[in-house]
Order: C-alpha cells, then structure tokens, then sequence
C-alpha cells in the first residue's frame, strides 16, 4: 500500500537552490516514488549550530510503497551522489535529505527515527509542511496547526522567510 510520505531538503553550501533542484529530479527518478506536492522554497537561518551560512530549505510530499529504510536509503545515495561530506553534527551541507514522516508510523530504528526527532522544534519544516498540507496530523494524534503555533511560541534561532 502507498504511503504518504514528507522529506524535509536542506542545503547550506554552493549553489543552495540548484543542489535542492538536483535532489528533486533524483527523488523523481527512485522506482516507488511519486512526488505529490513541493512545498515553497525557504531561507532559513541555521538551527542548532549558528556560526555556518543560511540555509533553503523545501519540503515535499511524496508517495511510496518502499519500506521506510529502503527510501531512507535511496535519500543516503542521493546526499552521496551530489557530494555531501560529513562536517559534525548541524554542520554546513551541500544537501541534507531527511524523513519527517511516514504515513502515520512510529519508528524507532538506530538509523531511522521518524517522526523525524527535531520535527516540533523546528519552524523551518514545519511551516513548509503546513504549507503542502494543512491538515496533517502526528502519529500521536496532534494536528499540524496546534504543533506549529507551540514552536512558534518558542521562536528562539528560528528564522524563516518564504521566497
Ligand atoms: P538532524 O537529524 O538533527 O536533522 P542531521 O540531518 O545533520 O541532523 P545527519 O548527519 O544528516 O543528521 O544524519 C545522521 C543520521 O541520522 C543518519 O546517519 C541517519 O541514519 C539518522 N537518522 C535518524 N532518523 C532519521 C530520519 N528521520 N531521516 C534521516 N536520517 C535519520
Ligand atoms: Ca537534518
Ligand atoms: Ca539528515
């Protein structure tokens, strides 16, 4: 059965809205994949380690009947192929591919968490995905609005403008 699927697109380093583009048509092209609906494009400014330049950010809405690991995987070649290189944690990337959720699934692997950990904090995701699509609701049952306006109480390192 399909699942629907969000992915959160980041990229902080080069050309920042090409690589996002480049990643779209390799996501496109994963056998079991089907993009449904792309969020805007966001400038954000980084979460978690701030001393590195902004970020774009895009989330995107796709369809799948690949198991969680196997996309998550795909996703992993993808950072690959564009030539992402590990710097520490939150650090600088040319393309930073991450599963925000999964249908309505818990999952609780080493390799894979989702909801994805960071999700409730983090308005450069949420608000795009309320963009895509306004009536998500969170395995727990919370809806999208009531999550994005407690982040957004929080705000601190949070900025975010729609481009
Ligand atoms: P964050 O996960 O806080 O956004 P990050 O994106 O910088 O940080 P990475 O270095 O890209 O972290 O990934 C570290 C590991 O996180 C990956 O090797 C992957 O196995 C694991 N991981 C766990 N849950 C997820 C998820 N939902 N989506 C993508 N990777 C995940
Ligand atoms: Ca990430
Ligand atoms: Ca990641």
């Amino acid at each position: 059965m399909n699942k629907k699927v969000y992915i959160g697109l980041g990229s902080n380093l080069g050309n920042k809205s090409k690589n996002i583009q480049n990643a779209l048509d390799f996501i496109a092209d994963i056998e079991g994949v089907n993009i449904n609906k792309l969020s805007s494009l966001y400038l954000t400014a980084p979460w978690g380690r701030t001393d590195q330049d902004h970020f774009i950010n895009q989330v995107i809405e796709i369809e799948t009947d690949l198991s969680a690991l196997k996309l998550l995987y795909h996703l992993q070649d993808i950072e690959i192929k564009l030539g992402r290189q590990r710097d520490g944690k939150w650090g600088p990337r040319i393309i930073d591919l991450d599963v925000l959720l999964y249908g309505e699934e818990i999952i609780n692997l080493e390799e894979l968490k989702v909801p994805h950990p960071y999700l409730l904090e983090r308005l450069f995701v949420l608000i795009p995905l309320a963009e895509i699509n306004s009536e998500i609701q969170f395995p727990d049952g919370s809806k999208i609005r009531e999550v994005l306006s407690r982040a957004r109480a929080l705000k601190e390192g949070n900025d975010i403008i729609k481009l």
